[in-house]
């Protein structure tokens, strides 16, 4: 599940590639779009906004796209195999003289005005990477909700944007805080928020996703996708439980004696990795 320093570096990247360049060809596979042609149009700026990409080109239009669970953008040298999955998977190609951008299992892809991206993105809170990333305004957002539970209050992308399932597991674990523990009884909310922002800021250069400090596989996370695992801090085994009601459920991972709070009965389920789709009343 990509989270906001993921679509943060696919925009770095997918900005260098396009960006002042004109398109010599664009492939929508999606029916909304299977008649749009933006071949001739320059490319002006590929940018993030929480978990959405922004594609912005000539003529005051923006290709808006999400990545939910698994959605990527590919980049190839013309002549590259594609292997980013089954050509099936592919809903969008942006070529140009020098590359080929394609968007493989993307669910949202949709052409806007620029005018219009609000319509988008608009709902969002403070995006955690961004240059004009406003901690007081995400800290209010929160607050405002105050009996909601904070594992699900950081999940939700109005109060603020780009934490997914991995950071605002692993920032609770560091905060000794359990996912169920009531946005009203977070001693710290704006250290909270900081930690959250700064595990993000940490990430965003490489693909690899480390709340540890460690890149070494099996050493990357605290408690994310741990269950059954010792703490790295006390050595008490990692439990899981979903939260949330089903269908919006995701699993949380805590530490049972590192994080204070209420928190319901360890999940009896043997573990398993994060699959729970990212279609949740908490807007993505
Ligand atoms: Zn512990």
């Amino acid at each position: 599940m990509p989270e906001g320093d993921t679509v943060w570096l696919a925009a770095q990247r997918m900005h260098a590639a396009l960006a002042g360049r004109v398109l010599v060809r664009s492939d929508f596979r999606v029916p909304q779009l299977a008649t749009t042609d933006l071949s001739g149009r320059q490319v002006l700026e590929v940018v993030p906004r929480g978990k959405h990409l922004l594609t912005r080109v000539e003529g005051g239009l923006t290709l808006h796209t999400h990545f939910r669970m698994d959605g990527s953008w590919h980049l190839y040298a013309p002549g590259d195999r594609w292997s980013g999955g089954p050509a099936w998977q592919v809903r969008a190609v942006l070529e140009n003289a020098e590359w080929q951008a394609v968007g493989y299992r993307l669910p949202v892809v949709e052409l806007l005005d620029t005018a219009d991206e609000g319509r988008a993105v608009g709902h969002l809170g403070p995006d955690v990477l961004a240059g004009d990333w406003d901690a007081d305004e995400a800290v209010r957002r929160l607050r405002a909700d105050a009996g909601a539970e904070i594992g699900m209050a950081l999940l939700d992308q109005r109060n603020l944007a780009g934490l997914g399932n991995l950071y605002r597991t692993e920032v609770l674990f560091l905060r000794g805080l359990t996912p169920w523990t009531r946005v009203a009884d977070v001693p710290d909310l704006e250290a909270l928020v900081e930690r959250g922002r700064r595990l993000m800021v940490a990430n965003r250069c490489h693909w690899e996703q480390s709340t540890t400090g460690s890149l070494r596989r099996g050493e990357t996370h605290w408690v994310f996708e741990r269950t059954g695992q010792p703490c790295r801090r006390c050595g008490t085994r990692i439990v899981t439980a979903e939260q949330g009601a089903a269908p919006y459920a995701r699993l949380s991972y805590w530490c049972p004696r590192c994080q204070l709070g209420p928190a319901p009965a360890p999940s009896r389920q043997p573990a398993r990795r994060d699959r729970t789709p990212g279609r949740t009343k908490y807007v993505p």
